[in-house]
């Protein structure tokens, strides 16, 4: 049982009060006067102690040693992420080689807020602190004494140790968020504290429903360990409110509706740089296609009009960013300049930049979304919740009072704009999930502690999916071997049974090498201006029968090159991306070894491939309806109206039959990475889901 409540043995002095729930709840503190043992050199530790956190440094000490859960609310940038684990780690908590783990939902800011801490404590990453993402695990096991990880992988983890015995505390950082796996965890996470009374839980976010999130977390049955009587921590969770010190910020709103959002947040920094006075600007838009836009609107601004608009350092910032580039984001706006940082929803909560006195906000964000009746989940642009806007806004009010221009009508804002987002469990495939939990043990997925059910629609489809990928059976139960392997492969589940397919076919070799090009974001680079030549480029790889051929080409060509940096300019081929894939198809090729499963090539035998793809994607089969420059397809099983992206070698090639891996929907359904295929090979490879007219009904 771990006892260390160091910082003196009485309880801080701030003042307690039990709220009328039962939880405890903790007013604002006065200055404490406890010092950090950090090290570190002396103006990082300065900037360390200014934080808002830093006043209630005793408060969360305490709380977590005599609270099984306690609840940190506050303002972002109020140093939650940064400074809680290292006030942990300074209390004693990594001691006798245990972890504190922190979770986020997005695998940038795991990378970014593990470099900070590492660099605020004077460690080398990967040592003391490190970090593990899917794929990448920059941690020195027995040295790591921090560790952020993404919350998908901590679920992961639990499948080789269930109770997650290696970690003293586990904090559940930006749980607003309510990420898919941040729900599972949260459910889990209740489980194993059942089992495990010396784990403590910290849950904290930016806005947070803390005394619903409480109430999961009120267990008041007495607990099914055994009691340690008086070292037992309270059961009842705590909440503590960190308050912010934000400045006040003025909203602006557009008086019209605006029609293009990318073109109004260009005018709208150029506007604010004509007229105020300095201070950098954030602009919210949606993924990296409309970011790309605007950056270089705004650069080509700079360019055409001289000095003046010379001035903006015109910056992106999206997951999958290089590792260059995201540092630049951080680094201070040079003198003269002024930093125009254009993000996804990441600067929202889970980054904080300094100096941003301006935000410019488009009232949209990219959000996952399924529909179980068409059996369709893709990426789409959607309003943002109420919660988001001010968020929002609340990122300009930071160092200065800031103002934020909201690119809708106030109108919008307060008539028709949702008070809070649905949680991404309640609009996601639940196909993933339901392996993991079943993998886990839990086989009752409706019956299973949710923070928020899912859909039941959702959960009837991805049986049904599960069941004709042969993962689990009749009684919905994982399939042996190859439902527990899918569960293994840390992989969209579709993918997995591919690879375990590839086996059937001979083929594994070809099959991994295309699993780990399509776990990259994109192996081409983006064009800007050489339309031409990039079509040509890609045609000197393009395959017949489609983009996961095309792949290979270039596979064998980058390591033709001797993985030549060059080679990849010359192709408009992403090297940064290459050099991922080499890694992942060798964690991969592990991961087979560790199967049991020998990977062999077909050699050039694409016929084997194709069908060890479809053994993965048939539910993912199109067929060509109407004959055109890009011809309309349907999905076989829903109807639902599709196109080949442009980006793909068969968009304007029109075969009859095809399957997809993924769907991106602007103004259509777009089908991205595409093979031809012969129709009697989905009969072959999936009977259930294409002779049956009505599916089997699925018990669950
Ligand atoms: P919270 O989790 O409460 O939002 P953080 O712990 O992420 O806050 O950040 C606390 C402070 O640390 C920020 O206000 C910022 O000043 C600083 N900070 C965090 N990450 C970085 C970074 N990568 N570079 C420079 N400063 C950073
Ligand atoms: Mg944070």
């Amino acid at each position: 049982m771990s006892q260390f409540w160091r910082p003196g043995s009485e309880r801080p002095r701030t003042r307690l009060i039990d709220d009328d729930e039962g939880g405890v709840l903790f007013v604002p503190a006065p200055p404490s006067s406890s010092s950090s043992s950090g090290f570190g050199h002396s103006s990082l530790e300065r900037q360390r102690k200014r934080l808002p956190v830093y006043k209630h440094r005793d408060a969360v000490l305490y709380l977590v040693e005599h609270h099984s859960t306690t609840i940190v609310v506050g303002e972002t940038g109020s140093g939650k992420t940064t400074q809680i684990p290292q006030y942990l780690k300074e209390a004693g908590w990594a001691e006798g080689g245990r972890v504190i783990a922190c979770t986020q939902p997005r695998r940038l800011a795991v990378q970014s807020v593990a470099a900070r801490v590492a660099e605020e404590m004077g460690v080398k990453l990967g040592e003391e602190v490190g970090y593990t993402i899917r794929f990448e695990d920059v941690t020195n096991p027995g040295v790591t004494m921090i560790k952020f990880l993404t919350d998908g992988v901590l679920v992961r983890e639990m499948m080789d140790d269930p109770l997650l015995t290696k970690y003293s505390i586990i904090m559940v950082d930006e749980a607003h968020e309510r990420s898919l796996s941040t729900d599972m965890l949260l459910g889990l996470l209740k489980k194993i504290q059942r089992r495990r009374p010396d784990l403590r839980i910290i849950i904290s976010s930016a806005t947070i429903e803390a005394k619903s999130m409480s109430n999961f977390f009120n267990i008041r049955r007495k607990s099914l360990a055994q009691d340690a009587e008086d070292c037992a921590p309270n059961k009842q969770p705590a909440i503590l409110s960190v308050e912010g010190k934000g400045y006040a910020v003025e909203i602006h709103y557009v008086e019209e509706p605006v029609s293009d959002y990318l073109q109004a947040a260009v005018d709208t920094v150029l506007l604010i740089h004509e007229k105020e006075p300095p201070g950098d600007i954030l602009v919210f838009l949606t993924g990296q296609d409309d970011i790309d836009a605007a950056v270089k609107l705004l650069t080509g601004h700079g360019q055409q009009y001289g000095s003046h608009y010379s001035d903006l350092l015109v910056l992106p910032l999206y997951s999958g960013l290089p590792r260059g580039e995201q540092d630049l984001i951080f680094t201070p706006t040079p003198k003269g300049k002024r930093k125009v940082v254009i993000s996804t929803n990441i600067a929202e909560t889970s980054l904080t930049l300094e100096g941003v006195a301006y935000v410019v906000d488009s009232g949209f964000s990219k959000q996952r979304f399924y529909n179980p009746i068409s059996d369709i989940e893709n990426l789409v642009v959607v309003p943002i919740s109420k919660a988001s806007a001010r968020q929002r806004a609340g990122r300009a009010g930071r160092v200065q009072p800031g103002k934020c221009y909201r690119l809708y009508t106030e109108e919008y804002y307060l008539k028709e704009m949702s008070p809070e987002g649905i949680p991404e469990m309640q609009r996601s495939n639940l196909v993933s999930c339901i392996i993991q939990l079943k993998a886990l043990g839990i086989d009752n997925i409706l019956g299973f502690d949710w923070i928020a059910s899912p859909a039941p629609e959702a959960m009837i489809r991805a049986l049904e999916i599960l069941y004709s990928l042969g993962i689990i059976d009749e009684d919905a139960k994982l399939t042996s071997p190859t439902g527990f392997q899918v569960a293994e492969i840390p992989l969209d589940p579709m993918i997995s049974k591919m690879i375990l397919s590839a086996n059937d076919f001979g083929c594994t070799e070809e099959i991994i090498t295309i699993a780990a090009v399509l776990s990259v974001q994109s192996i081409w680079v983006s064009i800007r201006g050489v339309k031409k030549e990039f079509d040509e480029a890609k045609l000197r790889f393009a395959a017949a029968e489609g983009d996961h051929v095309t792949f290979l080409n270039i596979y064998r060509g980058f390591l033709q090159s001797g993985k030549s940096s060059q080679w990849c300019y010359k192709n408009f081929i992403n090297y940064h991306a290459m050099k991922k894939v080499v890694d992942i198809k060798e964690q991969l090729h592990n991961l087979m070894r560790r199967l049991g499963i020998a990977v062999k090539s077909c050699d050039r035998d694409m016929q084997a491939v194709r069908k060890a793809i479809i053994a993965g994607f048939f539910a993912h089969a199109c067929h060509l309806e109407e004959y055109s420059q890009n011809g309309m397809y349907k999905t076989i099983r829903s109807s639902q109206e599709v196109y080949i992206h442009p980006s793909s070698v068969l968009f304007r090639v029109n075969p009859k039959w095809v399957v997809y891996h993924s769907l991106v929907s602007t103004d259509k359904h777009y089908m991205r990475n595409v093979i031809a295929i012969d129709p009697s090979w989905l009969t072959e490879a999936a009977p259930h889901f294409y002779q049956l007219r009505q599916p089997n009904p699925i018990p669950y």
